[in-house]
Parts: C-alpha cells; sequence; structure tokens
C-alpha cells in the first residue's frame, strides 16, 4: 500500500495540474496508524467536497472493551468520537471554493446512530467525511493538498479518534449515559409509562435556535411531584426518581410561560438519546411517540379522515381524503391517522399548534351550530376511544381548554417551571363546573385501512442525475419535489432528513425489484426500512459514503412520505 511519502510526491506532481488530474488520489494511503481511502473526488473546488474514509486497527484506536460491550455503549462512544472529529477545527489550508474544507457531520446533542463514525465489533473504526481538495482556480495546489492530507489529516485523527486522546473519564461517561438512557427507555412499557423525566433533569433551551441548555442559573432543574414520583433503575447510576407519565391519556396544564411547551419539547425528543451536559439525559419517550400538529397548506392523499371529519360540504368524501392544501383541522386529523398508521402508540400534541375547532368545541358551539352541519369530531371526545380501544396513549399541553380535564388520566400542572399532580384538583374542577357539553353518538371505531403508495411516485430522479436528494433549512429536496419538513417536529437534524431523503430513494428502488405484482402497502415499506436500518444501521442510508447520516424513525419517514406533492395511491 502507497504511504505517506507516495502520497506527498503524488501531491507534489500534481501540483499545477489542472483540477481532473486529482483523480490519481483515489485509492487507498497508508497513513501509518490509519489508512485512508479516497472514494469519490470533487469535479472542481466549488463543488461538494471529496469523499473519503479513514480505517483504524482496533489497537490504534485503543478502546477498553468495556465500552463496547453493549450497542447502547457503543452507540454513545461512536457520537462522542463523531463530535470530537467534527469539531477539531478546519484543515488549515486556504484556496478558491471549498479548498481545505474538512466536513464531518456533527451529531450536536443528539446520541443516536450515525454514520461519520462506527466501532466494528473488533473495536476498529471507520470514520467517513469529506475534504475539500485545494486549488487555486482550477489548478491543484500540490503543496496545499500534501498539507491537508499528510499533515493535518494524521494529526486529526490522532488527536480525536484514539481513545488516548480522551480523559479516560469523558469517554466512560460517553458510554454509560447513552446505555442508561437505552435501559431507562426500555423500563418504561413494563412500568405503565410512556415517558419518563429524570429529577435534575435541565429543559430549557438556549434559544429558540440553539439546542444546548439553558445555563445554570436561569434554569429551574426538574423536580418531580411526590404523586407521580416514580423510580426506575439504570445499570450505571443505579435508582433514578423522576416524574413518570403513565400510558392513557395526560394533560399538561398551568399558566401561560410556565413550561408546558418546554417540557413537551423534552418529551418529543425523548424518543432520541442525548450526550452528557445536555440536561435531557435522562428525559426519555417511547420510541413510538409521535408529536401531532396542525399544518394548513400541506398535501394529503388518500387518508381517512372520517372518524374525525366527516360530511363535508358538497358531499366531499373524507374515507380517502386528497388535498394539495389542508386547512388546520383537516391537516391535524390526517397527520394523527398517517400516526396511527405507521404504528405510533403515544402522541404528542401542543395547544399552541393544534387546530382549535379539531380539538374542542364547547357548549355554545354545539348550541349555536347544530350536529348535522359540523362535520367535525373533536379529539376531546375521541381521545379516550384511542386509548380504550387501540391502546394509543396522548400526552396534551393545554392552557385553554378546559374540557380535557374530565378525559384526562393524569393531570400535571406546571407553576414557574414546577410540576404538580393536579389530579385530584381536576377532578374537583370537573365535578364544580360542568362543561355542559352534549356528548354525540358515538363515533365510529378508528382502523385506519392500509394504503399502498404508487412506487413510481417516489421517483429521486432530477434531470441526468439518477439520485437527487438535499436537504437545506428543514426542506427535503427529493428529485423534481421539495418538502417542508418544518412541521415534522421529530426530525432534529439534517442527518436524519438525509436518511429520509435516502429511504425514500431506497424504497423506490425496492418496491420495483421486489418483481412481485403488488406493491407494499406503506407498512410493510416502513417494515422493510427498518429491518434495513437494524441490519445495516445508517450506512444503508448515506448514499456517498460521506458519513451525512443518521438513524431515523419509521414515523418521520412516513410523515415525509405523505407530504409529497406527487405522492399517489394504488388502489385497494
Ligand atoms: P408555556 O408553554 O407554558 O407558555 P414555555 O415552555 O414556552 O411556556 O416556557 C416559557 C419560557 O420559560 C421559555 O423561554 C423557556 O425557555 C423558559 N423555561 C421553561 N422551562 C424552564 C425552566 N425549567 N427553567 C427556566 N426557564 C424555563
Ligand atoms: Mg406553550
Amino acid at each position: 500500500m502507497p504511504d505517506l511519502h507516495d502520497l506527498r510526491s503524488l501531491c507534489a506532481r500534481l501540483d499545477g495540474a489542472p483540477y481532473p488530474a486529482y483523480s490519481q488520489l483515489k485509492g487507498t494511503w497508508d497513513l501509518g496508524s490509519a489508512t485512508l481511502e479516497v472514494v469519490w473526488i470533487q469535479g472542481d473546488p466549488y463543488a461538494a467536497p471529496s469523499v473519503v474514509t479513514v480505517r483504524l486497527a482496533p489497537d490504534e484506536v485503543g478502546l477498553p472493551a468495556a465500552l463496547r460491550s453493549t450497542e447502547p455503549r457503543r452507540r454513545g462512544v461512536e457520537a462522542f468520537l463523531a463530535r470530537a472529529l467534527a469539531r477539531y477545527g478546519d484543515g488549515g489550508v486556504e484556496g478558491s471554493g471549498r479548498s481545505g474544507a474538512v466536513v464531518v457531520q456533527d451529531p450536536g446533542q443528539l446520541v443516536e446512530p450515525q454514520s461519520a463514525v462506527t466501532l466494528d465489533d473488533a473495536g476498529g473504526l471507520t470514520a467517513r467525511f469529506r475534504l475539500g481538495l485545494p486549488a487555486r482556480g482550477r489548478r491543484i495546489l500540490g503543496g496545499a493538498a500534501a498539507e491537508l492530507l499528510a499533515r493535518h489529516l494524521p494529526e486529526r485523527i490522532d488527536a480525536t479518534l484514539r481513545a488516548s486522546a480522551h480523559s479516560p473519564g469523558d469517554l466512560k461517561r460517553a458510554a454509560e449515559v447513552s446505555e442508561d438512557a437505552a435501559a431507562l427507555r426500555e423500563a418504561l412499557p413494563g412500568a405503565g409509562l410512556v415517558a419518563f423525566v429524570g429529577d435534575g433533569a435541565l429543559l430549557p433551551r438556549r434559544s429558540g435556535v440553539d439546542d444546548r441548555p439553558l445555563d445554570a442559573p436561569d434554569a429551574v432543574p426538574f423536580e418531580s411531584p411526590p404523586g407521580l414520583r416514580v423510580t426506575l433503575t439504570a445499570p450505571n447510576s443505579g435508582a433514578v426518581t423522576g416524574l413518570g407519565i403513565p400510558a392513557g391519556v395526560t394533560v399538561i396544564a398551568g399558566g401561560g410561560f410556565h413550561g408546558k411547551s418546554t417540557l413537551l419539547r423534552a418529551l418529543e425528543r425523548g424518543v432520541y438519546t442525548h450526550a452528557p451536559g445536555d440536561g435531557r439525559e435522562r428525559v426519555v419517550t417511547l420510541p413510538d411517540a409521535q408529536k401531532i400538529r396542525a399544518e394548513d397548506g400541506r398535501a394529503v392523499t388518500g387518508v381517512d379522515i372520517s372518524p374525525f371529519i366527516d360530511g363535508l360540504p358538497g358531499g366531499r368524501d373524507t374515507h380517502r381524503f386528497t388535498t394539495p392544501n389542508a386547512s388546520g383541522s383537516t391537516s391535524q386529523a390526517a397527520s394523527l391517522v398517517e400516526a396511527l398508521e405507521s404504528g405510533a402508540r403515544v402522541l404528542l400534541m401542543d395547544e399552541d399548534t393544534t387546530a382549535t375547532n379539531f380539538m374542542i368545541r364547547d357548549r355554545r358551539m354545539q348550541a349555536l351550530v347544530p350536529p348535522e352541519f359540523e362535520p367535525i369530531t373533536p379529539f376531546v371526545d375521541r381521545v379516550r376511544a384511542l386509548h380504550d380501544d387501540l391502546g394509543v396513549s396522548t400526552v396534551l399541553v393545554v392552557g385553554g381548554a378546559g374540557d380535557y380535564l374530565e378525559v384526562a388520566d393524569t393531570v400535571v400542572v406546571l407553576r414557574d417551571y414546577r410540576p404538580r399532580d393536579g389530579g385530584a384538583a381536576a377532578r374537583a374542577v370537573v365535578r364544580d363546573h360542568p362543561s355542559g357539553r352534549a356528548s354525540g353518538p358515538p363515533p365510529p371505531r378508528l382502523a385506519p385501512a392500509p394504503r399502498t403508495p404508487d412506487p413510481l411516485t417516489l421517483d429521486p430522479r432530477r434531470g441526468r442525475r439518477e439520485v437527487s436528494v438535499k436537504v437545506r433549512d428543514h426542506r427535503l429536496q427529493y428529485g423534481d419535489e421539495s418538502v417542508d419538513l418544518s412541521a415534522i417536529d421529530q426530525i432534529v437534524h439534517p442527518g436524519q432528513a438525509r436518511a429520509v431523503g435516502a429511504a425514500l430513494a431506497w424504497v423506490y428502488r425496492w418496491a420495483r425489484e421486489r418483481n412481485d405484482a403488488r406493491p407494499p402497502t406503506m407498512k410493510e415499506l416502513l417494515d422493510a426500512l427498518d429491518a434495513l436500518q437494524h441490519d445495516h444501521g445508517p450506512v444503508a442510508l448515506d448514499p456517498f459514503g460521506a458519513g451525512e447520516a443518521m438513524a431515523v424513525r419509521r414515523h418521520d419517514v412516513a410523515a415525509t412520505l405523505n407530504r409529497l406533492r406527487s405522492l399517489s395511491l394504488r388502489s385497494p
């Protein structure tokens, strides 16, 4: 295998040559403590940087076996090392366009499977990222290339990817925090819970655009109320106390600005594990919890929203409801039914982002608009059946809609960011202040019929490109379409959005190659994607091998697919 010396001399020979001559770098190089594989070379210095893979043998990584003895431990260490590799700084090399750029996917606060840094069973490590090969105009800068590849890169690897570069305590914490979070999450069903917020958690963030925790003196640490306190056991921390949110219907109430939405947002994120120091390390939610909100203007394709909305003016059918431009209530109904279809077991809603007429209808409005002229069965009349018939729990933030107190199993009241058990008070309020609402006839049973997307409508081609998937500013450019992801609240990292794009492209190919007269139903294709990620990890959803993917949940793939404006269905 050619070594550092050969790499330097090739770079010297390439100096001044036209940019495409960089293709001679393709192949594998021995950097001493690691190997460098140059996988793909960019066409010019302004294009997306070139793709490389770096591999370290187990003894070069030097990770104690205990730090990778379980899946969650390994995942914690992988995310820790990816973060270190991403944050080491730039390549110290200048030139035109993206010359000298080192682009490593930073997992941020998340500890989820990602493709930038992975460990294998023997303790060897693979890192995938992009390097901007240096040029002046379209001429190769040989000296800068040697500096980037033969000096900066080995230095960066030594300083970030070897266990010896880090304090043993930090590495251990990365492994243990991840393992504890996974154990707490796994303990939820057995304890009859859908979510858990550990005492001492710091929920507020620095700002709406900064996911780091609010600084300690300003943040009120979470403290569970005695009535709702539970104790779970984690392998490294032992007994952990906190607020347990039981299965059923839970209302989070409280005055404005007392921390309701912040708590719900932490529960949304609780489907993911967070890094040490995040503040939400011990906030865990069942993995199948899906945030539901109103999103007027979204596209809806063939969704049976009739259990919520039936008898629209003009005899419009809501058993297979299709629109390019949903209203607040129809968008929320569709998102809810779609979540049930993808297998959600917990629904999370915040009054701040719901459609009022979907959520409630009080006695005065019932009196003004007779039932035969009201197409909507409000969610307050369905939420119990959702749990009693289907076993689907709901956690709902409410500041104004007191009618929900009547249907809640659990009421948490926030005051000055501190939760209280509001159950007894809520029952007294319900008794002393009857809502006076008429209960209509029991609405039809909620059982979404399986839908079969037409795989041809998932075509990822664009112009001459076989697969065109790009993510920018909460939008996914997929083939000829641009999908707005901003209302899919649990896609929180660009790597997840990229993985969704790759997942849809994979489904397109898979469904066509399946050689089956019948295309897969939505459930079947989501199952196939789960199996793919289970077997190969997010590397399978990283089409360029550039370490740019992060694991993505089936619900979020479905939510994106359901928003494609070109989506069409096969008839059942
Ligand atoms: P609500 O939904 O009840 O109106 P929010 O959750 O939006 O309230 O919180 C209001 C403000 O209080 C936000 O700026 C949030 O960051 C801050 N906040 C929330 N929880 C805490 C806490 N535990 N400590 C300090 N500030 C908090
Ligand atoms: Mg709020």
